[in-house]
């Protein structure tokens, strides 16, 4: 079955014929299907397709642009089951969170269908007497949204949703690891009656994304993903004049102090680095524990870790199931042969599982390296998949310089019952989201999201801060005519 983009309000097979295929990560026999490998062709259409909307779309009031969020929502919640087994299908993830992440895109949706009906400008004094100041706050235009496979729905809708609400039209262009979810993100908008080429779906890799930035009528970008491709979108947009927004990788620390809730402590940092194969951006990846109880926290972590199950996300009984691909797991696995010879020492996991149901999936058991030093490449360079690195250091002031000392700056968490520490954890750690007693990974949608350093392009998405990326501030003078 080929699949098509969804191009003005219909579904149209890629002119050139191009397609990629997408493969079950947990069983590589089985197709899930076939999608259209866009060039820069149906890129330019989709783009000329946003832009034909936008004036009738930004003309609507905002509730009436709220309403369709509202309906997405409802129809998204009504499609729940259906689309998170789509997701555990193409991505690996555990049914349980597909289903949480659905749920999560609902919300969203319904967040900013709120916000639909707040405030967008502001009334300023002005220094003369009879002139009314005051800020508006008009959509950017036509913005293009490339996202990774990770959160293949939470994602795009973070992204969508106050693209929509604002006035925004849409090109969407989502990784070629979670094409089918894409799919069915574009189905919803279509299912809801959104006028055609408000929101339009090209689907294809690298080359699709970078079309996207460089089509006439695009006015800004707005991407998830890795560092390299952030930096190279970035460099397009700033010499084509276009706004951008880059979210990216992180090496997200979780310190643990000598007087934490040890157990608390030990399952968060489980979770927070094993959930979803360790395939988050926020996702712990290292735990920085100070010497007086490293013993006893690396033993409990340990024993933890070795319990948790492997296998297809389908069976609820398992914690962690594949990674997206064999390219990954690969990469994970040299990351651990790499911290080998550096002189960590691999305390659990860190190869392909034997077992035979596992052996057409990518599959990888989860690896705890102690001893890790912080200039190795284990503890500087984003892993992506099921692997925490110990590292012990002599106190906390010694925590927090481990804590800053990487390139990114995402999330980061301490387990401790001082307030002292952990006010100081939360002025001095250099982390566009901190947490205390709390899992590195998580976000809700009404508070804003992003990193500092190369986590971000400074800027946040989500909550009432999506509103700065979406729009254009106008400062309006308003006099009377005698
Ligand atoms: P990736 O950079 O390989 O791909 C992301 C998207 O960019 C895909 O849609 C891809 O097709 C597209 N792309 C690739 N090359 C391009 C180019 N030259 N021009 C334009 N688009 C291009 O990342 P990935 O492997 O899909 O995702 C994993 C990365 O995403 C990790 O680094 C992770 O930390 C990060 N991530 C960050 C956040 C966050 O919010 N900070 C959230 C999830 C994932």
């Amino acid at each position: 079955m080929i699949l098509g983009n969804y191009i003005d309000g219909k579904w149209i097979a890629p002119r050139s014929g191009a397609t990629f295929q997408k493969h079950n990560p947990a069983d590589d026999r089985d197709l899930i299907g076939e999608f259209p490998a866009s060039s820069a062709i149906e890129v330019q259409e989709a783009v000329t397709a946003a832009r034909r909307a936008l004036p009738a779309w930004r003309a609507l009031a905002y509730d009436a642009r709220a309403a369709f969020l509202t309906k997405a929502a409802d129809r998204i919640a009504s499609r729940q089951g259906e689309i998170a087994a789509a997701l555990t299908r193409e991505e690996g993830k555990s049914l349980p969170e597909a289903a949480g992440e659905t749920g999560r895109g609902a919300m969203i949706l319904r967040y900013f269908s709120g916000e639909g009906l707040r405030s967008v400008g502001d009334v300023l004094p002005s220094v003369n007497a009879t002139t009314m100041l005051f800020t508006e706050r008009v959509p950017l235009g036509v913005v293009g949204l490339i996202t990774p496979w990770n959160f293949p729905v939470a994602i795009p809708l973070w992204k969508a949703a106050p693209a929509l609400v604002y006035g925004n039209t849409i090109v969407f262009k989502p990784s070629e690891h979670s094409p089918m979810t894409a799919q069915m993100l574009a189905e919803v908008f279509h299912e809801i009656g959104l006028p055609a080429g408000v929101f339009n779906l090209v689907q294809g890799a690298g080359e699709a994304g970078k079309a996207l930035c460089a089509a006439d009528g695009i006015n800004g970008i707005s991407f998830t993903g890795s560092v390299a491709t952030g930096k190279a979108i970035a460099r397009t947009c700033v010499d084509r004049g276009l706004r951008y927004q880059l979210e990216m990788g992180g090496k997200n620390p979780v310190v643990v102090l000598e007087d934490a809730n040890m157990e608390r402590a030990v399952e968060l940092t489980v979770q927070g680095a094993m959930k979803s194969a360790g395939e988050k951006c926020t996702a712990t990846s290292r735990v920085i524990v100070v010497d007086s109880i490293a013993n006893e926290f690396v033993k409990r972590l340990v024993t933890r870790v070795k319990q948790l199950e492997v296998g297809a996300g389908t069976d609820a009984k398992y914690y962690l199931g594949p990674l997206i691909s064999g390219a990954a797991r690969a990469k994970a696995l040299a990351h651990i042969e790499r911290a080998k010879e550096d002189g960590a020492s691999l305390l659990c996991g860190g190869s392909a599982p034997e077992r035979a149901d596992l052996s057409n999936g990518h599959y990888m058991a989860p690896a705890v390296l102690d001893f890790v030093q912080p200039t190795m490449s284990i503890a500087q360079e984003e892993v992506f998949g099921p692997v925490l690195a110990v590292i012990r250091v002599p106190d906390f002031d010694a925590a927090i310089r481990v804590a800053n000392d990487v390139d990114f700056g995402l999330s980061a968490s301490i387990f401790t019952r001082s307030l002292d520490k952990a006010m100081r954890f939360v002025r001095e750690v250099e982390a566009g989201l901190v947490r205390i007693n709390g899992e590195t990974a998580g976000v809700e949608p009404q508070a804003p999201f992003g990193g500092m350093k190369n986590s971000s392009s400074f800027s946040r998405e989500q909550g009432q801060a999506a509103k700065d990326f979406y729009t254009q501030v106008k400062t309006v003078s308003m006099d009377r005519a005698d």
